[in-house]
């Protein structure tokens, strides 16, 4: 029985969040729109099996589907990153990231990452998360005048702390990243490198960030973010640590692997293997350099003054400490979803923060380009410089509204 008959009451939300997602002008980091097929594999058959184990040897029966479907995916991943070994069933970045600490940290032990304010994520040291409250963090922050990370601080850190693993890798920074340095330090020094690619895992994908690969020790990303997949993760890894990785994951942290997604990684890393995909990477970053420009020219504050990836951080101190949450409010009723972030050294609070962090990634694949990323720091700027014009919110949402007709997604849907 199809949903709409069987629980209107569930399809009705659905609904609704389609007509969100096409109407309006997302600009979240972590987000993209995945593709049908993407969709589509995740809401197949293979939601009902359960394969416990690795491919030709699990703990059920009836798995040879499941085995071909996973080989596959393990297959197209390694070709897309030049990765030496794949596990493909982490169910999301932050579960993936408890299982490399444990294949490779004993409790209590200590280990250097960035910074939460600076950009860091929750699993990279916070004192709320399992990885701050098992492990003992030490933090990497931002050179104060460049706003970059500095190698030089990082390798005097690593040397005075003698971590057991260095993660690089971020939830908000705008820069390359040295991944090399990285791993230099990390040897010198007899640690673990985590390379945590979640956002920038498709930029990496497409050719247009430098690769942590064959060199790094261990890469994690997730598929949902700029590689345009299912929600989920994957964790590459060089050959010796191959048996300790997926020991962690199984049985270490997860059970049953949910093999619908990763059907859907398969079709994410098949689709991020055509050429169309470095395009689609390419534009990524223009967009995302365009609409910084965009910013700029108006009157806001770029942290870094600009970006190398996917996204953008807007600094709103000079318009007022704390106003990143009022001004993503102010950007929700234009039309425009954002989310308010914290900037290095934050003057506010985690909660209160004072910065919004935007990305290109969904307007990309909605096929947007640099004219409408300025149009849209237009509209970002006139309204974060005067939050309570909610007649100006209004109108914007009109305009934001005509932008996404002529820009559909999900046509087939609905
Ligand atoms: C998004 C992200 C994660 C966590 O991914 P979830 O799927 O939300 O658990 C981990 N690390 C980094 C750097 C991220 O950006």
């Amino acid at each position: 029985m199809s949903l709409h008959v069987q629980d209107p009451a569930v399809h009705k939300i659905i609904q609704e969040e389609l007509h969100r997602q096409q109407t309006t002008v997302n600009l979240i980091a972590s987000e993209n729109y995945a593709s049908e097929a993407v969709m589509e594999a995740t809401g197949s058959v293979l939601t009902n099996k359960y394969s416990e184990g690795y491919p030709k040897k699990r703990y059920y029966q009836g798995n040879a589907n499941a085995d071909d479907i996973e080989l596959l995916a393990i297959e197209r991943a390694k070709e897309l990153f030049g990765a030496a070994h794949a596990n493909v069933q982490a169910l999301s970045g932050s579960p993936a990231n408890a299982a490399i600490f444990g294949a490779f940290l004993e409790p209590g032990d200590t280990f250097l990452g960035f910074t939460l304010t600076g950009g860091g994520h929750l699993t990279h040291g916070s004192h709320v998360n399992f990885s701050g409250k098992i492990y003992s963090p030490v933090h990497y922050e931002v050179d104060k005048e460049t706003g970059l990370i500095d190698m030089e601080a990082v390798r005097a850190l690593a040397k005075e702390h003698k971590p057991k693993m260095i993660i690089s890798g971020f939830t908000a920074y705008t820069r390359v990243v040295d991944f090399k340095a990285f791993q230099e330090i990390a040897e010198e020094v007899g640690a673990i490198h985590l390379a945590d690619i979640s956002h920038i895992g498709g930029l990496v994908a497409g050719g247009v960030h430098p690769s942590p690969f064959p060199f790094t020790d261990v890469v994690m990303t997730t598929t949902h973010k700029t590689l345009r997949g299912p929600r989920g993760a994957l964790i590459m890894c060089k050959e010796e640590h191959a048996k300790a990785i997926d020991k962690a994951i199984f049985p270490g942290y997860q059970g049953g692997p949910h093999d619908n997604v990763t059907a859907a990684k398969a079709v994410a890393f098949g689709e991020a293997l055509k050429p169309e995909f470095k395009a689609y990477s390419a534009q990524i970053v223009k967009n995302a350099q365009a609409l910084a420009k965009s910013l700029k020219d108006n009157g806001i504050k770029i942290l870094t003054d600009g970006t190398d990836n996917h996204m953008v951080i807007l600094d709103l101190c000079p318009i007022g400490v704390s106003l990143g949450r009022p001004g993503a409010v102010a950007l929700e009723n234009a039309g425009i979803i954002t989310n308010c972030n914290t900037v290095p050294f934050e003057p506010g609070s985690p909660f209160k923060p004072s910065g919004i962090r935007i990305g290109t990634a969904m307007m990309t694949t909605r096929g947007m380009r640099e004219p409408e990323m300025e149009q849209i720091g237009k509209w970002m700027a006139s309204i974060l410089q005067d939050m309570d014009n909610t007649a100006l919110q209004a109108q914007v949402k009109g305009e934001v509204a005509a932008l996404c007709t002529r820009f559909p997604v999900y046509e087939g849907l609905g």
